[in-house]
């Protein structure tokens, strides 16, 4: 679309043109099934090991331990039920927050239905998770801590490390989802004491369907997807190879670009919030600085968020509102409401996530429509009833 403006990075981004290019080879001429054994067979698989090489590459990992998958919610899904079912006889308590994602949460979910006990770590005012509340959690009956890295509603940045070596200490399976963080953020999977890592290829400019778990060598897991012998026999299915080829360029490109373009989008953000915020009645959600580079989430008094988006829409311009994944329904971010934001401020608020392509002129054109629009919407409010608004 011409003249678009694109502000939901968080939600998905677009494919980077060169992992595009690095892809196109293997959705075209060389189609061979990586796990063959011819020449033809063994292209393709070097392509995969590559790939593997890359991915491990950015996040301190070994490439033995990075296992590829359909993306970040079947990475969620495994380290969850792969860990579940390899303790079974050790313990049925699991740890994890308030905040998650739906792929862990609903994960969990599903093993209290079947008799786990799950406890849900809340978290403060700016979004975040105390660690000595997970320490305080631990029983003997605990099997898994699993908290995510960084959130993908208000882009709050936990504090992993601290949670991992309290994990560590207890001798827990520690599991981080850190699909916002990989590529935008560093790193560092030994620094950060995790065993299990979720990441996802269309959150880093590769395409959709494609992710990756990384499982630290000697975690005890069992597979979730059962089938052929492929990743080492623990995650079946023939292999992905032109989305695998693009995470791998997508993970190459992002290691090399990230300092320079998180300090450019870092001033963009502060630039849109300190803009949004000089319109009275708003407030940042998310803690200010412990934040990605890229997250701008807002409330907005007297403006419910549907209908900001549905304007802003109008004019071109694509953002989200906290409550993500559940369009289509007006229920208010579980994310907002657990770091204690009332219902109403809840449902006004908007969720502008930036990227690689965005412009000065991109924030600009924001901050001019959307006091207007913030006006409009106030005069119709039967709610909202400032002095002069
Ligand atoms: C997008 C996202 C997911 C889901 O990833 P998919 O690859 O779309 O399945 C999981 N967790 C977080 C934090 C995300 O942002």
């Amino acid at each position: 679309m011409n003249n678009l403006i694109y502000l939901d990075h968080a939600a998905t981004t677009p494919v980077h043109p060169d992992v595009l290019e690095a892809m196109m080879p293997y959705l075209t001429t060389q189609y061979a099934n990586p796990s063959t054994l011819y020449a033809f067979g063994r292209e393709a698989r070097a392509a995969v090991e590559d790939a593997r090489e890359k991915v491990a590459a950015l996040i301190g990992a070994d490439p033995s331990e990075i296992y590829f998958t359909a993306g970040a919610t079947e990475s969620d899904n495994w380290a969850i039920m792969g860990i579940a079912s390899a303790t079974e006889s050790k313990g049925k308590h699991i740890i994890t927050s308030t905040i998650e994602h739906h792929a862990v949460l609903g994960t969990c979910e599903f093993l209290k239905r079947r008799g786990y006990e799950i406890t849900l770590i809340p978290v403060d005012g700016d979004g975040l998770v105390n660690p000595e509340d997970v320490r305080r959690a631990i029983t003997d009956q605990t099997v898994l801590i699993t908290i995510m890295h960084s959130n993908n509603e208000v882009g709050v940045i936990e504090p992993i490390a601290e949670i991992g070596a309290i994990a560590r200490e207890g001798g827990i399976v520690f599991h981080t989802d850190a699909t916002q963080s990989v590529g935008k953020i560093p790193i560092d999977v030994s620094a950060l004491n995790v065993d299990l890592l979720s990441l996802s290829g269309h959150k880093l400019y590769a395409p959709k369907g494609i992710g990756a778990l990384y499982i630290r060598k000697g975690t005890r897991i069992l597979p979730y997807i059962h089938g052929g012998g492929q990743e080492s026999s623990k995650r079946a299915g023939t292999h992905n190879v032109p989305g695998i080829v693009g995470l791998g360029k997508a993970a190459e490109i992002a290691q090399a670009t990230m300092a320079e373009e998180s300090a450019r989008e870092i001033a963009l953000r502060d630039r849109l919030i300190a803009g949004i915020l000089a319109i009275p009645d708003t407030r940042l959600n998310g803690h200010p600085s412990l934040r990605l580079p890229n997250n701008v989430n807002v409330s907005i008094e007297g403006a419910e968020g549907e209908s900001m988006i549905l304007m802003l829409d109008m004019l071109g311009i694509c953002v989200s509102s906290g409550s993500a994944c559940t369009s289509g329904s007006l229920a208010a971010s579980h994310v907002l409401l657990a770091m204690g934001l009332p219902h109403e401020l809840a449902h006004g608020s908007l969720r502008l996530t930036l990227g690689k392509d965005t412009t000065d002129e991109d924030i600009d054109r924001v901050l001019e429509l959307l006091p207007g629009i913030v006006s409009r919407l106030r005069a119709m409010s039967p709610v909202y009833e400032k002095a002069g608004a």
